[in-house]
């Protein structure tokens, strides 16, 4: 919702990128496709891209919205990290681009129990298209760039932090859709149907973490949770807030005054990771050593939540095979060069974000500009 350290509006700096996008008669938007296949070098690569069917007519529909609001299907919402709901037809997020819903077929009743057809008797346009099939395009390009992202660490791999057992024990990412104001609660921090006044945020979950095969620092959840706890501090100012934590890693630039604004504002900073987390009467037990007073304690909360870590995306190994590329031990893309960190294993194929390993907005902002100059140069070269 908001970016740390300067707490901008996330989606007022990148919708209107994704409009840009859109609207340039240059840029071909491939949505719902994936890679199947690679052939060439450098400067003439060809692509074999499968488009999925969205089962909506593209060229027909102008993003209304009837359809979404009749279809009487509900589902758990991913976008809202399952605290909210979304339609069978839906659009991916408010600000998706394009603004063209699309049909889950896993859910939708016609395509499990042909019936229901609602969504193409409201239609004013004549757009849904259930007949749609996959299709297979070939493409000739000169770069490739990979930002495929990361993955959030699912807590449940972590049993002792309790994720699942309780509504009160919730991911940083769900806190996050909490607080905006296009999230399931239109922005009231409301959890098990009441405002929480103690909450408890614990940093490194599934980060530096050799059990769970994670023993890097994911270099972004210290400064996301001073960012959200001073964002709760703010909406609930009598709000107790304690931050658990192995050590703060606040690397970048004006990151160390945000930490240092987040004590100010008595966030409580406890060294030491919890060893257990459970409900207990309503409540959330958090039992912890801290390290500094070197005691074993018992806190309380009404919420706590888990800054998970960012891990491999779920498709970087798939890719990797049909691009050629090498992972590295972590499974993140491998760079080609530690000191060119936008070049990746195979010429002609360059890297951006946290694909190549987790880093921050400035630090993936800064590569892929790298990256997109990079590409420009090989076409260049190559007369493209
Ligand atoms: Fe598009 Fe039709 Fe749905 Fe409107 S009702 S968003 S035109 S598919
Ligand atoms: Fe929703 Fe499917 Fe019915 Fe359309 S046919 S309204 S998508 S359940």
């Amino acid at each position: 919702d908001k970016t740390f350290p300067t707490n901008d509006c996330a989606m007022c700096t990148i919708s209107p990128k994704l409009n840009d996008i859109a609207q340039n008669p240059n840029i071909t938007l491939l949505t719902n496709s994936r890679l199947k296949g690679l052939e060439g070098e450098a400067g003439h690569f060809r692509v074999k891209v499968l488009r999925k069917p969205r089962y909506i007519r593209e060229e027909l529909c102008t993003g209304c919205g009837t359809c979404q609001e009749k279809c009487p299907q509900r589902v758990p919402s991913e976008f809202d990290q399952g605290l909210g709901e979304r339609k069978a037809i839906f659009v991916a997020y408010p600000q998706a681009i394009p603004r063209i819903p699309i049909i889950d077929p896993s859910h939708c009743r016609y395509f499990r129990e042909s019936k229901c057809r609602v969504c193409e008797r409201v239609c004013p346009r004549g757009a849904i298209d259930y007949s749609q099939r996959e299709e297979k395009l070939e493409l000739e390009v000169g770069a490739i760039i990979v930002a495929i992202g990361f993955n959030l660490f699912d807590p449940r791999r972590k049993p002792e932090y309790g994720y699942g057992n309780s509504p009160r024990i919730l991911t940083s990412l769900q806190l996050e859709r909490l607080l905006s104001s296009t999230g399931p609660t239109g922005g009231e921090i409301r959890i098990a149907g009441e405002v929480p006044r103690k909450f408890i945020f614990i940093h490194c979950v599934g980060s530096r973490d050799r059990m769970v095969g994670h023993p890097y620092c994911s270099r972004f959840c210290c400064m996301y949770t001073a960012k959200q706890a001073l964002e709760v501090k703010e909406r609930i100012p009598e709000a107790e807030i304690t931050v658990c934590y192995m050590d703060v890693r606040a690397f970048g630039k004006g990151y160390e005054e945000l930490y240092e604004r987040a004590q100010r504002r008595g966030i409580l900073y406890r060294r030491g990771l919890p060893g257990e987390i459970f409900e207990r009467d309503g409540r959330v037990i958090v039992r912890l050593e801290d390290t500094l007073l070197g005691k074993t304690l018992e806190l309380e909360a009404e919420a706590v939540v888990l800054a998970c870590g960012a891990e491999p995306p779920k498709d970087a190994l798939e890719l990797s095979r049909v691009l050629g590329l090498e992972l590295d031990e972590n499974g993140f893309f491998k760079g080609g060069d530690p000191l060119d960190p936008v070049i990746s294993s195979r010429p002609g194929i360059l890297l951006a974000g946290c694909c190549q390993g987790p880093k921050d907005i400035s630090d993936s902002v800064a590569q892929a500009s790298g990256a997109a100059s990079r590409a420009l140069a090989l076409l260049s070269q190559r007369g493209r």
